[in-house]
């Protein structure tokens, strides 16, 4: 049977349990050891494909089209192990399921409960779907004391209990603060919240402390007595300069000595720090740097896009240069303030995006960047809007669009039923916007000798999607004639996934989201090539 590894967070929320669990996920693996990921979400919503980033930060997709939350992005990017839809569950879904299950009478008339239905349908959960995995480490969102994660702490509870201490450990992660009137690190927080837990009947194993400086032995010493953990397996996680150094630094403090300490394991081979090493350097060393603009609704928050950001931080490490991101906010851009608002920046770039809002501003910035031979990247919508620019512009289809913005335009973008009499829609309907849209990794095949063949160095790919409105394929020839070839294309033909403009220094729009697959260990070939033509702008 595979270990469980719980990892739970007290005192304040954002204390990097995502981090610290991809961290110790990475140094399980690089000894040798087969690791799965899972992140339990304590929000009734079913899953976070509806969620606003503005509350919530992206939604993450998986292979399998799971719309998740964004921690399987740190851990698939730290472990390079692809997540499932399997690894990421929601209090909405557990409970969406026992009702489901009640209403079919599953549960021959009895009253169901929180305990034991809704603990058992978690610990089923927890279980579900792993093999020969030897770690199974399970992050339970939020933080202790909160009414909402108590059914998810009361089922990792029981699922030690049945499993025992051999198979189950417990990791809190804490907040240790420094008070700067009494110049001293206060430990009580960290007591208060190990007995919170230990009130629901969990005692840590490990406890993780993340501090602003370095924990004096004295306080470890306290931590360790108050809370009733070993001192070796008090480990503190001072403030890194850069993710990327967070492995090392956990490496450091021991913590994946601990663990495998805790499970009377040693490590099948030497863990290999080495390319975090190499990458934080590049990181904090690097003088140059390259502008790029980004225009979307939510540039201004932190978590909005995430994957994105990081993939342009891999693109940068592959380049040497670090990436400075110039954000601008797409809802009020006017088109006089495109020309200023792009001036110092060497490559743009278009995300994703829904709705309406500030979308004329970005096709007005994309004519801006096609015509001035500007590096551009248009990512999903960010395509789309490329092709509505060059439709309007180049072909002169004055009511060019995309149905979701416009019902009543002429259709380029749209649902595949709106432009082909014959297509089907593939993906739903609009009523139940939970799980509509095309999600998840499909092939494209590329055209011989296209920009995006060199790129990819391959005549097929595999890519990851979130999207209901495709590219209108009726139009493929106009388009190249004029330019803008459609090089990479569903492989039944139908669907454009890839366009590029020819005469342009770089000039590309996928409909999928390269940025789910980059890794600061393998940087993915889009952005690297983004940003290489970017630094070699001007
Ligand atoms: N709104 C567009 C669609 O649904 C693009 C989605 C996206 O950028 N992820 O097709």
């Amino acid at each position: 049977m595979a270990r469980y590894i719980f990892v739970t967070g007290g005192v304040v929320s954002s204390l990097g349990k995502g981090l610290s669990s991809a961290s110790l996920a990475y140094l399980l693996k690089s000894q040798g050891y087969k690791v799965r990921l899972r992140k339990m979400d304590p929000y009734l919503n079913v899953d976070p494909g509806t969620m606003s980033p503005f509350q919530h930060g992206e939604v993450f997709v998986t292979d399998d089209g799971a719309e998740t939350d964004l921690d399987l992005g740190h851990y698939e990017r730290f472990t390079n192990i692809s997540s499932k839809q399997s690894d990421n569950i929601t209090t909405g879904r557990i409970y969406s399921d026992v009702i489901k299950k009640e209403r079919k009478g599953g549960y021959l008339g009895k009253t169901v409960q929180v305990i034991p239905h809704i603990t058992n349908r978690i610990k089923e959960f927890i279980k579900k779907d792993i093999t020969n995995e030897d770690f199974v480490i399970c992050e339970i969102g939020g933080t202790v004391g909160d009414i909402e994660s108590l059914p998810f702490v009361e089922a990792i509870r029981q699922f030690s209990n049945e499993h025992g201490k051999s198979k189950t450990l417990f990791i809190h992660l804490t907040f240790v603060p420094f008070l700067k009137s009494s110049d001293e690190i206060k430990t009580k927080p960290t007591q208060h919240s190990v007995k919170e837990l230990r009130s629901i009947g969990i005692q840590p194993d490990i406890i993780i402390c993340r501090s602003q400086q370095s924990i004096p032995l004295d306080q470890r010493k306290k931590i360790s007595l108050f809370c009733n953990v070993p001192i070796d397996n008090v480990i503190e996680t001072v403030d890194v300069r850069t993710i990327y150094e967070a492995p090392i630094s956990f490496y450091n403090q021991k913590l994946d000595k601990q663990v495998l300490k805790f499970f009377k394991l040693k490590p099948k081979k030497r863990p290999n720090l080495n390319p975090w090493k190499k990458i934080t350097k590049i990181v904090l060393k690097t003088k140059k740097f390259v502008n790029i603009a980004i225009i979307g609704k939510y540039v201004n928050l932190k978590d909005a896009y995430k994957s994105l950001d990081e993939a342009l931080v891999h693109g940068g490490i592959a380049n040497n240069v670090k990436v400075n991101l110039v954000r601008i906010e797409s809802d009020n851009l006017k088109n006089n303030e495109i020309k200023s608002k792009l001036k110092n920046v060497s490559g743009l770039l278009i995300p994703g995006g829904f709705g309406k809002r500030g979308t004329e501003g970005k096709i007005s910035a994309i004519r801006f960047a096609r015509e001035n031979k500007i590096p551009f990247l248009g990512i999903c919508f960010g395509m789309q809007m490329a092709i509505v620019e060059f439709a309007r512009n180049k072909l002169k289809i004055n009511k060019a669009g995309s149905t979701e913005l416009d019902k009543k335009c002429y259709p380029v973008i749209g649902l595949i039923n709106e432009w082909d009499k014959d297509g089907k829609i593939i993906k739903g309907t609009d009523k139940d916007l939970g799980g509509t849209m095309r999600l998840g990794l499909y092939e494209a095949k590329l055209r011989n000798n296209s920009a995006i063949n060199r790129i990819y160095k391959s005549n097929s790919i595999k890519e990851r999607h979130r999207h209901r409105y495709e590219v209108n394929n009726k139009l493929k020839n106009q388009f190249e004639n004029k330019g803008l070839i459609f090089s990479g294309m569903s492989p039944d033909n139908k669907l454009p996934e890839i366009i590029e403009l020819q005469n342009h220094p770089w000039f590309i729009g996928v409909q999928f989201h390269p940025e789910f697959k980059s890794r600061p260990l393998a940087p993915h070939p889009l952005f690297s090539s983004f940003i290489k033509a970017s630094k070699n702008h001007k």
